[in-house]
């Protein structure tokens, strides 16, 4: 198979968005400079000393308030979809703290052109891409699922309080049993499948952004094409492309969560800590153990982070003085992927 060319294996972005109009109101202080060129983003510490050293991390790339969802998908995600469509299995993750942009940079306005997210955007740039080949056959196949406190649910299943079970076969490698699968033939199909999936997101919650705040939301897209070589013979290649809403990486203990809080909070922590640690192994490259066992989420995904397979993780932060701490953690978390 040949390597996909312009996408290293993986790929660190850092997203920071505009201020509220809370945030406005309530004299919040920037606390970000971005320095896109640089790919640099500095943290200023409230309240520090002026002697005191600011934090200066750098990425891939960096996207200031005024960043383009297009920008995003070209610069960074358009690169790992296109070695989809060539076979490879690719994995796009959006980490940070609640209210920061996850869900905005993943799904975005979907009825707004300029504002949709990455997931509209590579329904478009997928089907774009087969419309324009002659001797290739495409089957596109999605599927919508939930990590909810360590657990997995179907959002394109009426039933979806099932809990479905991981499943390991030599020969499909790890995969979810029962999880619907549908096939769709255009982006407007696939749209349809994506809202059905997040309609039932909310389902059992007050709000949306309680339940998304602490569940992994993953978009699966398996293309599969067929193409005649020249011995006569059918040659298939799949690709798959897992599109990743994490849950709010915010510590969770710090507002005195209790009981059941605290196990969903011990559980999200739990996971994304699997997933840093993972994701750190692999870019190491000398690790000789890779910690995939540790979470469903990175059990899911072993076959798309590492090997072959490219990765890209948009981490997002806000501009805010009073989200120092948090935003803190999620550029050391995102600068542990980054491959030195
Ligand atoms: P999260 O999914 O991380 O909890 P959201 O995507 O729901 O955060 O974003 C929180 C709020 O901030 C939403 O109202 C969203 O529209 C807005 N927002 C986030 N990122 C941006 C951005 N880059 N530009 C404009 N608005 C944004
Ligand atoms: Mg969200």
């Amino acid at each position: 198979m040949p390597k996909a060319k312009h996408c290293e294996a993986v790929r660190v972005v850092v997203r920071c968005r505009p201020f509220s109009r809370r945030e406005e109101t309530a004299d919040c202080e920037n606390i970000m400079h971005i320095d896109d060129r640089l790919g640099q983003i500095t943290l200023k510490k409230p309240k520090a000393p002026p002697d005191e050293p600011m934090k200066v991390f750098t990425f891939d790339s960096v996207y200031g308030w005024d960043s383009k969802q297009g920008d995003i998908y070209d610069d960074a995600v358009r690169p790992l979809v296109d070695s989809v469509l060539q076979g490879f299995n690719g994995t796009i993750f959006a980490y940070g703290q609640t209210g920061t942009g996850k869900t905005h940079t993943m799904q975005g306005v979907s009825n707004d052109p300029e504002m949709r997210g990455v997931i509209p955007n590579s329904f478009q740039h997928i089907f774009t891409q087969i419309s324009r080949t002659q001797n290739q056959k495409y089957l596109v196949r999605s599927s919508y699922l939930e990590i909810y406190q360590e657990e997995i649910r179907d959002l394109l299943c009426r039933d979806n309080n099932r809990k479905l079970e991981l499943k390991e076969n030599p020969d499909f490698g790890v995969y979810v049993k029962d999880l619907s699968s549908v096939v769709t033939k255009n982006a407007t199909e696939i749209e349809h499948v994506m809202n059905l999936g997040n309609q039932s997101r909310s389902v059992g919650f007050t709000n949306m952004n309680e339940r998304s705040s602490r569940s992994h939301a993953i978009f699966l897209i398996t293309v599969e094409c067929s193409e005649a070589g020249p011995d006569g013979e059918d040659h298939i290649r799949v690709g798959k492309l897992n599109m990743v809403d994490l849950a709010g990486s915010e510590r969770q203990s710090k507002s005195g969560a209790k009981g059941l809080r605290l196990k969903e909070a011990a559980k999200i922590n739990l996971s994304l800590s699997a997933l840093g640690n993972v994701i750190s192994a692999l870019v190491d490259g000398k690790s000789t153990h890779v910690p995939y066992r540790d979470s469903k989420l990175t059990r899911l995904l072993q076959d798309s982070l590492g090997g072959n397979a490219k990765t890209v993780m948009i981490a997002t932060v806000g501009p805010s003085h009073k989200n120092f701490d948090e935003s803190l953690a999620t550029l050391r978390y995102a600068n542990r992927a980054k491959n030195i």
